[in-house]
This record gives structure tokens, sequence and C-alpha cells, in this order.
């Protein structure tokens, strides 16, 4: 598009804004919201196979979301509508998507969008299972020779080092929907079912303070930490999987603070 114009065209088309009427830039900021709705929309159905491609595309709608609600004038009901609308379709667009997407890699993304509709962050897996202060992060996600059998395998979550007792908290709302006791692996444990196919496990508890089948809010209290099943210490396993496969949770422990903050700082 850039292309197109030359210095002196771009002050010809301003020339021509300036001497717009209210009404004329309401219309036209109403045009260029339908039609960038209208392409976008087309490039999304077009892209549905691919995630990658997905990805440009939604950083464009990012961009063009900026943009519109920086330029939509207040007072004009149109635009407004139209703001809610172009908002209405692009979390439709974002809900699909979050179900696609395997892992938080793909997560950077859609933070842009995350600051017009902090409510979905309640629903994903998004913040520390832990209260700050109350842990220490004693080992990550991948390869690792085992504590107990000393053989080199794969650490499907990540452990936080926590006195007995401390609280554990619900990281996104979902329904419980396992609860074991046993001696040997996880121990006590917990998992959750989120939506967009996350769930997640919290392993070695030593109290368990929610049922079957209980839906649960984010950072709501399920349990106490302790040492239950195959463990050396006083530590939670904490596990998050993604439509199946379990991924890194690191990402995710501070997704919701960050983009918090940038709300409150604008
Ligand atoms: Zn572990």
């Amino acid at each position: 598009m850039a292309m197109v114009f030359n210095k002196k065209g771009l002050k010809r088309i301003l020339g021509h804004l300036m001497s717009l009427g209210k009404k004329e830039v309401r219309y036209l900021i109403f045009l260029i919201v339908a039609l960038t709705v209208l392409l976008l929309g087309k490039a999304f159905s077009m892209m549905e196979e691919d995630i990658g491609e997905q990805m440009v595309a939604m950083d464009r709608y990012d961009l063009s979301l900026k943009e519109n609600s920086g330029n939509a004038p207040m007072d004009s009901m149109v635009s407004e509508r139209e703001r809610e609308r172009l908002l209405f379709e692009i979390e439709e667009r974002i809900v699909k998507y979050l179900f696609q997407i395997p892992d938080y890699t793909y997560m950077s993304s859609l933070e842009t969008y995350f600051r017009y509709s902090p409510g979905l962050l309640d629903e994903i897996p998004s913040c520390t299972p832990l209260e700050k202060g109350d842990y220490r992060l004693s080992s990550a996600f991948g390869y690792r020779v085992h504590p107990i059998s000393g053989k080199r395998k794969k650490h499907m979550g990540l452990d936080f080092a926590a006195p007995k007792d401390k609280q554990v908290y619900a990281t996104a709302s979902g329904t419980v929907v396992s609860i074991v006791r046993s001696k040997t692996g996880y121990g006590t444990h917990i998992i959750i079912r989120h939506r967009f196919g996350f769930r997640t496990l919290y392993g070695h508890l030593t109290k368990i303070l929610v049922g079957k089948e209980q839906f649960v809010q984010q950072h709501e209290l399920i349990g106490t930490v302790g040492s239950s099943g195959d463990s050396t210490g006083c530590h939670l396993h904490y596990e998050v999987s993604k439509n199946g496969e379990k991924i890194d949770p690191i990402p995710s422990l501070d997704l919701k603070r960050k983009i918090i903050l940038e709300l409150i700082e604008r």
C-alpha cells in the first residue's frame, strides 16, 4: 500500500481528509473497519489449516484492532457499534485459534488481543499454582536424571519446592475431572479440565479440598503441598497439557500478570 503513495499524493489525501465533515469522517472510518474485517476474515478462512500462516494474520488483526480502536470517535454510535462487532468477530476467531494452538509459544501473538478481553485469561492456565514467596522452582520441564530411579527421563511438568501444607490454587477455571489418592507416581493429585483443550495436574499433595466434577475458579484453593507418591521432599509437581500433549508451563506462569500490568499502565 505504502508503495502507491508518494509524498505529494499523501499530502493531497491529507488535504482532502481535513476538508471532510464529521459525518463523512465517521462514514470513512466505518468503511475502513468494514473493509478490514472483510479482508482479514477472508484471509483467516483461507489459512485455517496452517497455524504458522495464521499467526501472521493474527498479528495483522492485532494491529488493525489497535488502529481502529484508537481512531474511532467515542461519540459516534455507528463506529462504536462497529467496534463492538469487530471485537466480537475477533473474539470468535481467537477462541477457534486458542483451541488449535499446541502450546504457549503461539500465545505471544494473542497478547495484544487479551488486553481487550482479559476475561479469557481466567479460562487459560496463566498464573502460578502457589502464592508468590511460597515456593522455589526446583525442576524444569524436559530431560533430567530422575531423583529416584537415577535414569535419564523426561520430566513432564515443573516442580515447585514448597513447605508442607502451603496452599495450592487452580491456575484457571475449570472442572475437576480426576482425584486420585495413590502411594506411588503423582501420589495424591488433582486433574482439572479447562476450556480450549487445556488440562492441569497438581501432584504429591497432602490434602485435597475439592470434589470430583466440581467447577473451580481460577485462583481457587484446591489442596495443600505434600510429598505423597514418588517424591523425595515436599513439592508440588505441576503439569499443563494441551490437546492431550504435555507442554512446558513456564511461559504461562506470568502470562496473566504481565497482561494485567500492561492494562493498568495504560
Ligand atoms: Zn515433578
